[in-house]
């Protein structure tokens, strides 16, 4: 397959960044803004002043992106940016790439409206639909048809929703999920817990044994997290090292004694890989839905903040958001 950006113009390529929801600019390593596309341009109109990237966010989440600019290594994660009509916060996940001459690539893909999957699955449930209705003519055919295009469906499905590192819920489905439990909590005054997971220290992990070492690192803790959480609870991938656990019908209380159970079977686990051996801790903060006050997005952020809380707290422990 020959390489887009070799296929493309110059002019072409500039087209395409200018035409996509994506937000993308172009930083310097203190996040002065070099260049940006149409869509940073629509949500950058709001803040007229604004000329370095780190204006766009909150205190916080301002001090995570400086220091990620100033290691200038790629990376991925979740997060707000205002960049509504109304000024609201919206969920993205940003991606950085560093490039050439010192400068770093940013690009924000809005999560809610990340509906390209989904599409494609629902365009693809349509078309068996249709062969179903056409198949009256010649049965034999069409049922085998049928067979081929049912199994492609169930493969976009799961594409669409499983994360194909660790097999888990993707971000999309488990943040989907906890949106649809927040409603049923809402609605029947339901408890809900959810609890964010962070490896700690992962980035020595890869800085001493690789990636490809990471990865399985990643695969084990994931597969050690499916076994060890029960139905009705779910978890999911939520970010490269992020874990999200869903706890319906859960109290905080509840939810820090599975906490407690993950840490501690997480320390004690040795994960053995390519002849060596690596042990690996995890941080968690546990957040409990409050009606009429939380939002999914407003108790997301709670868990997350309390997880960052137990990282500061001195890691390998979890933590209850206030
Ligand atoms: P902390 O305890 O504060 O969380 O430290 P940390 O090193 O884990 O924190 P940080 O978030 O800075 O680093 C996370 C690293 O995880 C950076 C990124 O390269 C790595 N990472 C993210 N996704 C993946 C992945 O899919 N595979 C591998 N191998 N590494 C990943
Ligand atoms: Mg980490
Ligand atoms: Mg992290």
């Amino acid at each position: 397959m020959q390489n887009l950006a070799e296929i493309l113009t110059k002019k072409e390529l500039e087209s395409v960044f200018d035409r996509i929801q994506a937000i993308v600019a172009v930083v310097d390593i203190e996040g002065k803004l070099v260049s940006w596309n149409t869509a940073f341009e629509k949500g950058k109109s709001q803040f007229p002043n604004a000329n370095n990237l780190l204006d766009f966010f909150n205190q916080r989440e301002r001090d995570i992106l400086k220091s990620r600019l100033a290691e200038g290594v790629q990376d991925q994660w979740m997060g707000e940016l205002p960049f509504t009509e109304n000024g609201a916060a919206v969920f993205y996940e940003f991606s950085l790439i560093p490039i050439s001459n010192n400068q770093i690539l940013f690009i924000a893909e809005r999560i809610t409206s990340d509906a390209d999957a989904e599409a494609a699955v629902e365009k693809l449930r349509k078309q068996v639909k249709l062969f179903q209705v056409e198949s009256e003519f010649s049965k034999k055919l069409a049922r085998n048809k049928q067979i081929e295009m049912e199994a492609v469906l169930a493969q976009a499905q799961e594409v669409a929703h499983v994360d194909p590192l660790t097999f888990l819920p993707n971000r999309r489905t488990i943040v989907k999920d906890l949106q649809n439990e927040v409603l049923r909590a809402e609605r029947y005054h339901s408890t809900l817990s959810i609890s964010v997971l962070d490896l700690d220290n992962f980035k020595t992990i890869n800085d001493t044994y690789g990636h490809p070492m990471g990865d399985e690192v990643l695969r084990q803790v994931a597969i050690q997290l499916r076994d060890s959480v029960r139905h009705p609870d779910v978890v999911g991938r939520y970010g490269g090292e992020e874990f999200l656990i869903l706890l319906p019908n859960s109290d905080a209380t509840a939810a820090a004694e599975q906490a407690n159970r993950l840490c501690r079977q997480i320390r004690n686990k040795v994960v053995h890989a390519r002849e060596q051996d690596i042990q690996v801790t995890i941080s968690i903060g546990i957040a409990q839905f409050r009606v009429g006050e939380d939002s999914w997005h407003s108790l997301l952020k709670r868990a997350d903040n309390a997880m960052y809380a137990a990282k500061n707290n001195g890691r390998d422990r979890w933590l209850i958001a206030e």
